[in-house]
């Protein structure tokens, strides 16, 4: 059976650790309170020196006047944190020169520095005692970089076995490699001779195994990458909401007081990344994501109600817009259909109904008249009570004529002091009584023009298809009325005359 440093031997590429780190370890180890070698080492690296500084001033520790010596740094956030301060800064920056090809490295810090802000802020929450803490908690994925460092083609088949059998990382890590990262990571930083509380807490952070002694941190350093993944993984939601879960099991945290501890991993995180040189991205505090999305989705929800609102707006014009153009249109075939003077249909409609009854009559068979009414001596009225009298005449003949004939009959103005009236399914006969009636209608009304009695008397003449058994044009059936209405005036006016024709069927 492979042992674990068998493993390692055959696959894994053990990175050995930066001098520095070397340094600070054998110092520590050979006294553990060795502040003066300490500071030796650390004070020949300035620029180690200056972000220890940064970060003893930084809101992860929160103390009120400046730091501004090591001797003071340690004398505040004791020994141990300083050297473990510097050991982190180390290997971050010594682990960013590696090679790593599809691998975002600059990922993978921002996330560990969010998992050490996150179990620091919550060991203060919780009362939670441990001087090695943030560096357990930054470096408990480092066996997640080990693996895809020794052994690439494996590592991207374990993140598909992952995708697609929805297993845990460390289960799909054990199949594609025999071991999981935290037993790697640990392996690693035991190798590297860090002290136990370090790398002992990173084997069990996955684990349920909480009866040994380093449980209690490897929880939170469980919990502490959980924080992290909100800020840098996928399904933040999802993921925030699991945390709360999780704090309000492990440490009963009402969701305000995990949601406050999540909005201060955040804002504290990018501080301390900016310290490690890594880029923080767009790192905010969770709620403000979380507001932000919301303010943009209330932002879409209103214009997408505006749209809507416009969208009917647009519809109700478009509506208005049509009915009007309908009613323009309505009025303009009006106006191409009627006569402007007495509101009856013009010569044009006469001439195209004329056709289609004539039409439907000879298809069905039934008998259709017409009378072509004359106003006698209209030129007398012109004449005599002026052409405004004239036009007053014609308009109350209209009236009366309309007023005379039945709902399907069709009164137009022929032209000038001239009517016609189309009388469907109607015979000779009925016509001429029709025609009396008109007639005798016309003579009675007491037209008045400027408080002056206006005489007015009319004259018809009557046409059939009934007198030709149907079979007559349009033109013909006018003529054969013109013709009779003729005889009417030559026989004295005010009267009616049928076409000659009709005699015959008149008489029987
Ligand atoms: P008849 O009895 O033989 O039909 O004699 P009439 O005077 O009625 O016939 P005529 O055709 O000689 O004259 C028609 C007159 O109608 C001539 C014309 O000035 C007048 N007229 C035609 N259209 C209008 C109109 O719109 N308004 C007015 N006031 N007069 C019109
Ligand atoms: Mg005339
Ligand atoms: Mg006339």
């Amino acid at each position: 059976m492979t042992t674990l440093q068998d493993f390692f031997a055959q696959k894994i590429k053990l990175p050995s650790p930066p001098a520095i780190a070397l340094k600070i370890l054998e110092a520590v180890r050979k006294d553990e309170n060795s502040f003066e070698e300490l500071a030796q080492i650390i004070s020949a690296d300035p620029a180690l020196t200056a972000r220890i500084l940064k970060i003893a001033n930084s809101a992860l520790y929160g103390f009120p006047s400046p730091v501004k010596s090591l001797s003071q740094a340690t004398a505040l956030v004791g020994f141990n944190t300083l050297k473990n301060i510097a050991l982190s800064f180390i290997i971050v920056q010594d682990m960013q020169r590696a090679t790593v090809g599809g691998f975002d490295l600059n990922l993978f810090w921002r996330r560990a520095i969010t998992a050490a802000v996150a179990a620091e802020t919550l060991a203060e929450e919780i009362g939670y005692q441990d001087r090695d803490l943030f560096i357990s908690a930054l470096l408990q994925d480092i066996g997640v970089l080990i693996l895809y460092l020794s052994d690439p083609v494996t590592y991207a088949a374990m993140q598909d076995e992952k995708r697609v059998s929805g297993l845990t990382t460390c289960e799909a890590e054990r199949r594609q490699f025999g071991f999981d990262h935290t037993e790697v990571g640990s392996h690693l930083l035991s190798t590297w001779k860090l002290p136990e509380s370090i790398w002992r807490p990173i084997r069990f952070h996955h684990s349920d195994i909480r009866e040994d002694k380093y449980g209690d941190c490897a929880l939170v350093l469980y919990l502490s990458d959980k924080v992290a993944a909100i800020y840098h993984g996928l399904h933040s939601n999802r993921k925030s909401m699991e945390v709360h879960e999780l704090l309000a099991e492990a440490y009963q945290f009402s969701d305000e007081q995990s949601a406050a501890l999540i909005d201060k991993v955040g804002e504290k995180a990018q501080e301390v990344m900016e310290m490690f040189s890594i880029d923080p991205g767009n790192m905010k505090p969770f709620s403000l994501i979380m507001q932000e999305a919301n303010e943009e989705l209330g932002r879409l929800n209103l214009s997408y109600a505006q749209l809507v609102l416009e969208l009917k707006q647009a519809k109700q014009n478009a509506e208005q817009l049509a009915m009007e153009l309908k009613l323009a249109n309505d009025s303009l075939r009006k106006l191409a259909f009627r006569d402007g003077l007495t509101g009856l249909y013009n010569h044009r409609y006469f001439q195209e109904i004329l056709e289609a009854e004539l039409e439907r009559s000879s298809r069905y068979n039934h008998p259709l008249s017409m009378i072509l009414a004359d106003i006698d001596h209209f030129k007398k009225v012109n004449d005599h009570f002026g052409h405004p009298a004239g036009d007053h005449v014609l308009k109350m003949v209209a009236e009366m004529l309309v007023s005379l004939v039945r709902r399907c009959d069709i009164v137009s103005r022929y032209g000038g002091e001239e009517f016609t009236i189309i009388l469907p399914e109607t015979g000779i006969n009925s016509a001429r009584i029709l025609a009396q009636r008109i007639r005798r209608g016309i003579e009675q009304m007491h037209i008045t023009y400027n408080d002056q009695k206006i005489p007015v008397t009319i004259s018809c003449g009557i046409a059939s298809t009934e007198v030709v058994n149907g079979n007559i044009t349009r033109t013909e059936l006018i003529e054969r009325s013109d013709q009779a209405l003729y005889r009417a005036k030559k026989s004295g006016r005010n009267r009616v005359e049928v076409d000659e024709l009709a005699t015959c069927v008149c008489n029987d």
